[in-house]
């Protein structure tokens, strides 16, 4: 295991009703914040009238941020550091899932930076100073709310990049799962696609570390216990519960502990979320089964077949690739459980774009699990088709 700084400072408030320690938690930080979330749902489940009744007890003054797009768009983050100064807001409270909360960071370092926040986007070394960053979670997915990690998209460039930076991991997180009991069938399915994929982007390492491996593959059986449960039962509390949890254990740095991790499947899925606006968490669901088939060779083979036995119960045989590719098959069942889109042409996607896409996320992926060239890249998306 190599050397590394266990440093995961995020506060977190799990649970029913736990909204209620919110005008303590803003009483630390502030006495003005932004609220920043996407669409009207927060309105309609009650969230957004608890916040307010909590920042009523604290005597916080709230400024708002709303229509965070799905993927959050750099103009919408311009718009939130505009409004964050003129307010001189002092703590910034996202309310969502991983577009709120991603877009609450970008803001809530630009407040700091003198610039066009894309600056600091592409380079992450320009963030000196971010405003605290409270977050109230809505939907279990991108881990977001306990990452140092903001991931914003460029309409202009067609880019969607992600920055990570410590100064953007919320300094505290509430997360009750009754608040994903109104998340759509759709939205939750593909939640739980990209928490298993955020899993196995650190999984998949060049050398393991076997307790940081265990871990992983409890996430993931945990995701496979629950992520049809939830969905056939939207208000199966413990379901929600442990899907919440493992979003945020997905991602927030524990599983990367000790080996070196280079992300394989989210760099190619971005850029199709960048073009295509699609949703992440689709987008990985048919990415990662074609990945997963194209990298399996003499060397991944291991690895691929102990996930196969690990997590999908694979009964073990002599040929390793056959253990392998079940697991493989597993996955994909998985997500047909799930009703999850198998191919990008379900999602109107062609091959117009993918030599483009592909130049774009190469230099992601000289360093990956198994490094792929342009043209790998592009052999994976046609498979996809
Ligand atoms: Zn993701």
């Amino acid at each position: 295991m190599q050397n590394f700084i266990y440093d995961i400072p995020t506060k977190v408030y799990f649970g029913k009703d736990q909204i209620q320690h919110l005008h303590t938690i803003l009483g630390e930080y502030g006495k003005k914040a932004l609220l920043v979330y996407g669409g009207g749902s927060i309105k309609r489940n009650g969230i957004y009238d608890a916040i307010l009744k909590e920042a009523e007890v604290s005597a916080t003054s709230i400024v708002e941020l709303s229509g965070v797009e799905a993927n959050p768009q750099l103009g919408t983050v311009k718009r939130g550091i505009k409004i964050a100064r003129e307010a001189q807001a002092d703590v910034i409270l996202a309310v969502g899932g991983g577009s709120s909360i991603d877009c609450a960071k970008a803001i809530a370092a630009g407040v700091y930076y003198d610039g066009n926040p894309w600056d600091f986007v592409i380079d992450e070394s320009k963030i000196t100073k971010a405003l605290p960053i409270i977050s109230v979670l809505t939907i279990a997915a991108t881990g977001s709310e306990m990452d140092h990690i903001s991931v914003i998209s460029n309409i202009e460039t067609q880019e969607k990049i992600g920055m990570r930076h410590p100064l953007l991991r919320p300094k505290v997180s509430i997360m009750d799962p009754t608040y994903t009991f109104s998340v759509s069938k759709y939205q939750s399915a593909s939640g739980t696609a990209d928490i298993m994929s955020h899993v196995m982007e650190s999984y998949f390492s060049k050398e393991e570390a076997y307790l940081q491996d265990q871990f992983a593959e409890s996430l993931l059986k945990t995701c496979i216990e629950f992520g049809v449960t939830a969905y056939n039962k939207p208000d199966h509390y413990e379901a929600r519960a442990n899907l919440m949890w493992a979003s945020s254990w997905a991602i927030n740095d524990l599983l990367k502990l000790g080996k070196p991790v280079a992300w394989s499947v989210h760099p190619i899925e971005h850029q199709l979320s960048a073009v295509y606006d699609i949703t992440h968490g689709v987008g990985l669901a048919i990415l990662t089964p074609h990945w997963m088939e194209y990298v399996l060779n003499d060397s991944t083979v291991e690895k691929f077949a102990t996930l196969a036995r690990n997590v999908w119960g694979v009964e073990d045989c002599e040929d390793q690739f056959k253990v392998a590719r079940a697991g493989i098959e597993r996955l994909k069942a998985f997500y047909h459980q799930l009703e999850l889109p198998t191919t990008l042409s379900q999602l109107d996607i062609d091959e117009t774009h993918f030599e483009a896409m592909a130049a774009k996320c190469e230099p992601a992926l000289k360093d990956a699990y198994v490094a792929l060239s342009k043209e790998d890249i592009i052999k994976i998306y046609k498979a996809s088709l």
